[in-house]
């Protein structure tokens, strides 16, 4: 792929706020950064909102609330299914745009892409199936109507480690609710962001009903959204700790949340498992967006008896990992997303070591003027290590062994996340013992990859409230409401 075809996409990109259905600067045209993170160029500069532009936003968003709710669920589902294929269309773009901003390697990308439209076509779907109930009261003297409205405006705040599916869970639901929207993607990776609500607008979304707004301090977004009473759901993805600050905030105002926050996942082999198998859904599940995922396999808990082999294995396709640039040919490692990420993945990797773990690949930062961290492998890894607790957030796999089912059971569930969790074993009754003792909200069994717009994404314990995808997706942005009748 030329520089050419680089800047084509970049040029693309609208420039401003989406407020209202229009393009426009920042107060005091206020403007940042987005750079490469494979380079460290600078890729071009996008609007940094002021708290004016942000309620202005929602005054766009709660002054179409009423008409849009109104709207018959098919011509919403239409508006979700041009945008699928539009996206479909440009997921060569989309990807390159992906890339830039976030440095993975274009094919994950484009497996993006094509993850995130899906969303939309998954909600278009359920866009005309939300219904009601309808039952006679216990003793006969009633008659029981439910109902279900949209929730009202949302703001949407989202990471940067999954530039537009992120953004696709919450946007697709609230459209095919009803719901109208203020989204703020995060300040490394917004062009994506700002790309598909060109693309929506593009399928004939009503003016208001989605704006983005981008800033690089996030509180001058949530901060004054979450004070006014005209929001009335915050749905987020990102780190616990920040989720956890927002809840408290949405407290104010008695609001919905959607909590999509970090995650810890054990990945477990037991000693009947297919250990190549296993090795490949490792590579999924630990190296996907570079180890960048909420889903990343964080601690591989192995059984003894196959633990020798797994590791082996693991190292060689480790080891065979080609850093560079994602719009590279060849390239299957891409850069981290910035300094502190690789300063914070170099950080447990060093604890680890200096309290007795075996370093059996990479361990440091890689080449080059991005932010690349090296495919890195340890073993023997002491109780106290910090990378047992925290959310790694890079390329490294943390290998332990076991001999007890139970014991990697309590192991597995000894974090406070409860995301997902990976298990591989040939034998159907542990399976099921096994993802019915996991603690958390999802369990991939002989698989390394479980998200999926059919199901229900979500996590238990830390990692969040409510799920995302699936038949539930659509009741996060749905208030139920009952009618009584004489009967
Ligand atoms: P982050 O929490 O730093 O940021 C996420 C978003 O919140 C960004 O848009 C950011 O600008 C915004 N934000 C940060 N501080 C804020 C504040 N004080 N007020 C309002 N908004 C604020 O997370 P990140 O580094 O962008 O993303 C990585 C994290 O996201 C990881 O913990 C990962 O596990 C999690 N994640 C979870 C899921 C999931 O579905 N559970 C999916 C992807 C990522």
């Amino acid at each position: 792929m030329g520089k050419a075809a680089e800047r084509r996409v970049l040029d693309a990109v609208p420039d401003g706020l989406l407020i209202g259905g229009a393009w426009g600067p920042a107060n005091g045209h206020r403007e940042f950064a987005v750079e490469d993170p494979a380079t460290r160029e600078q890729l071009r500069t996008v609007a940094d909102a002021t708290e004016a532009d942000v309620l202005e936003a929602l005054d766009a968003a709660a002054g179409v609330q009423a008409e849009w709710a109104a709207t018959a669920p098919r011509d919403r589902a239409e508006i979700l299914r041009s945008t699928f294929e539009a996206m479909t269309k440009r997921a060569d773009d989309l990807a390159l745009l992906m890339t830039l901003e976030h440095g993975k390697p274009v094919a994950e990308s484009k497996a993006e892409v094509t993850y995130a439209a899906e969303f939309f076509r998954w909600f278009s779907e359920e866009a005309a199936r939300i219904s009601g109930t309808y039952a006679t009261s216990p003793a006969g003297n009633l008659r029981l109507l439910t109902i279900k409205q949209p929730v009202g405006p949302c703001l949407l705040i989202t990471p940067w480690n999954f530039p537009l599916a992120m953004g696709t869970r919450k946007i697709g639901p609230a459209i095919a609710a009803g719901c109208t929207m203020v989204m703020k993607p995060a300040k490394q990776t917004p062009l994506s962001m700002l790309m598909l609500g060109q693309i929506l607008q593009d399928a004939g979304l009503p003016n208001g009903v989605l704006n983005i707004v981008t800033a690089h301090d996030p509180a001058v977004v949530s901060e004054p959204l979450l004070r006014d009473p005209r929001l009335r759901k915050l749905s987020f993805t990102g780190s616990t700790g920040v989720g956890s600050k927002l809840i408290e905030l949405s407290a104010g105002q008695v609001l919905r949340t959607s909590m999509e926050l970090g995650g810890n996942a054990p990945f477990l082999v037991f000693a009947d498992a297919d250990v190549e198998k296993a090795v490949e859904g490792a590579m999924i599940a630990k190296m996907r967006n570079m180890g960048q995922a909420c889903t990343s396999a964080n601690r591989f808990l192995v059984h003894s008896s196959v633990a020798g082999e797994f590791t082996e294995r693991l190292v060689e396709k480790l080891a065979a990992l080609v850093a560079g640039r994602g719009t590279e040919d060849g390239v299957t490692l891409g850069p981290l997303i910035d300094q502190a990420a690789v300063d914070k993945v170099d950080g447990l990797v060093s604890d680890a070591v200096d309290k007795g773990a075996k370093l059996l690949l990479g361990g440091k930062a890689g080449d080059g003027p991005g932010y690349f961290y090296e495919p890195t492998v340890l073993t023997d890894i002491p109780d106290e290590a910090r990378l047992l607790a925290a959310e790694t957030f890079g390329p490294v796999a943390a290998i332990r062994s076991f001999d007890e089912d139970e014991q990697a059971i309590a192991e597995a569930n000894d974090t406070e996340f409860g995301l997902v969790a990976y298990a591989f074993t040939a034998d159907l009754s542990r399976a099921l013992r096994v993802a019915e003792g996991l603690e958390s909200g999802m369990v991939g069994i002989n698989v390394g990859l479980v998200s999926n717009p059919a199901a229900p994404f979500g996590g238990v314990k830390q990692s969040g409230l409510g799920r995302e995808g699936g038949a539930v997706g659509i009741e996060e942005y749905l208030e139920t409401k009952y009618v009584a009748l004489p009967g």
